[in-house]
């Protein structure tokens, strides 16, 4: 085996991963001397929050239940006025990508500790990224002080996550260990990550699609996520990724559920140029052109698999496919106009994404 030149660098980070893992929260506030925290989470977290805020005793010193997808920066200012009224300096988030962004929108602005305790897929807790929305526009930036100092993966926490939000949160997953595979900055750590990341969700969707309550998919569908997330951290992702950023603050289409539909159409556009990945993912998928394998195990977990039924009007392909060629960034695949209106076009329609079919 021939290695090739690269850079790596590693994110610093404690994860304490297991079913249970929640009762862990005191140890770890102790770790991180925090004697007064506040707890954020998006308002349907109800049970786990009240069981935090017990475990925690006084060192809970406020509840903010308010987190919203694409951390609003009114959110985090009102989240602000609470953690000043009551004096924190940490804070625990539970829930989603949106809990977590809200972890991360405080962090930015005190630095305060965090400790992260996520219930879906998305993989923010293990990144230094935050994407705020001021105004209808999503920024994102990297930021060390972001990064939270500690993650609970507690499984129990993933087995009330809705089927259909766990199937979507797992495409999310895997668009960034996919990406990863292709990145300008990949590197063999990343790879191997990637490529077990991408095996262990083929495997634990449809066992967590026949049965949401699946403790060992569960949790091989957490740590699979996990190792995502640390791919999104360590490595820049690509066409695919900005799409969904487009997409996502031009028509606010649903997160997870945009990345589910658009990956399979992504992979079909960069792989014949990226030979590494498309081998990586050729073994994952079991299939010669990953692009429509992955699109038929999306179709077997029942996702949405077009942008018209998530609301994207059919005027915006053009105005998306302006967007995603405006600046310049790393991508297997020359950004060509034409190429990604296709790309767009079939996955607003729900086409079958192939090799063949991207002009
Ligand atoms: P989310 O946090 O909004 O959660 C989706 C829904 O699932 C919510 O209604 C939530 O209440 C519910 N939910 C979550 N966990 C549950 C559980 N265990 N049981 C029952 N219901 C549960 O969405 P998400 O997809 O996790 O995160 C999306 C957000 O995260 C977006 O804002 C996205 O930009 C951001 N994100 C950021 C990064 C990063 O590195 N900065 C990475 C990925 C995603």
């Amino acid at each position: 085996m021939s290695v090739r030149a690269f850079r790596y660098e590693g994110m610093p980070g404690r994860v304490v991963f297991g079913p249970g893992t929640l009762n862990r929260l005191p140890e770890e506030a102790g770790r991180l001397r925090l004697q007064r925290v506040l707890i954020v989470s998006t308002p349907g977290h109800k049970d786990t929050v009240e069981r935090a805020t017990k475990l925690l005793g006084s060192v809970a010193a406020g509840v903010f239940t308010n987190a919203a997808m694409h951390t609003p920066v009114e959110v985090t200012e009102a989240a602000l006025v609470l953690a000043a009224d009551r004096e924190v300096h940490g804070v625990v988030a539970i829930g989603g990508g949106s809990s977590i962004g809200l972890s991360k929108a405080i962090a930015f602005r005190t630095d305060w500790p965090q400790i992260v305790i996520p219930t879906t897929y998305a993989g923010s807790e293990a990144t230094p990224v935050l994407g705020e929305t001021s105004q209808g526009v999503k920024r994102t930036q990297r930021a060390m002080q972001v990064l939270p100092e500690s993650i609970i993966y507690d499984v129990e926490l993933t087995l009330r996550l809705p089927v259909t939000i766990s199937m979507a949160s797992g495409l999310n997953a895997m668009a960034h260990a996919a990406e990863a595979l292709y990145s300008v900055d990949s590197n063999p750590l990343t790879d191997i990550m990637a490529e077990e990341a991408l095996s262990t969700l083929v495997e634990a969707l449809p066992r967590i699609r026949s049965n949401a309550e699946d403790l060992e998919a569960r949790t091989s569908a957490l740590y699979a996520a996990w190792l995502c997330g640390c791919c999104l951290a360590d490595v820049g992702m690509a066409l695919h990724h900005k799409l969904c950023h487009t997409l996502g603050g031009a028509f606010g289409l649903p997160h997870a559920q945009m990345h589910a539909v658009l990956l399979p159409h992504a992979l079909a556009y960069n792989l014949p140029y990226a030979s590494a990945a498309q081998e990586s993912l050729a073994r994952v998928l079991h299939h010669q052109d990953p692009a429509a394998a992955l699109d038929r195990l999306a179709r077997s977990l029942q996702l949405p698999r077009s942008l018209r039924e998530l609301g994207m009007p059919e005027e915006g392909i053009d105005l998306a496919a302006d967007l995603a060629v405006r600046s310049s960034y790393p991508n297997p695949r020359p950004l060509e106009r034409n190429g990604i209106r296709s790309l767009l076009a079939r996955a607003w329609a729900g086409d079958v994404p192939s090799f063949a079919t991207v002009e």
